[in-house]
């Protein structure tokens, strides 16, 4: 059992590693992906996107 293995919000795949947000868990890779990405990039808004439907989720 692995039970440390959790699905990131943003890839949906299955990681060991990442940030668990309190409405989301990051793998570190999409983490790195976030913070090397400019605002001006549109594959920005689609990680913003996925962020924010998660959290609306728990609301
Ligand atoms: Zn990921």
């Amino acid at each position: 059992m692995r039970e440390s293995m959790k699905v990131c919000k943003i890839c949906d795949q299955p990681k060991q590693e990442g940030l668990q947000l309190f409405f989301a868990f990051i793998c570190t890779d999409c983490e790195k992906e976030i913070i090397h990405t400019s605002p001006e990039e549109e594959r920005y808004d689609y990680y913003v996107d996925r962020l924010k439907a998660c959290s609306y989720q728990k609301q």
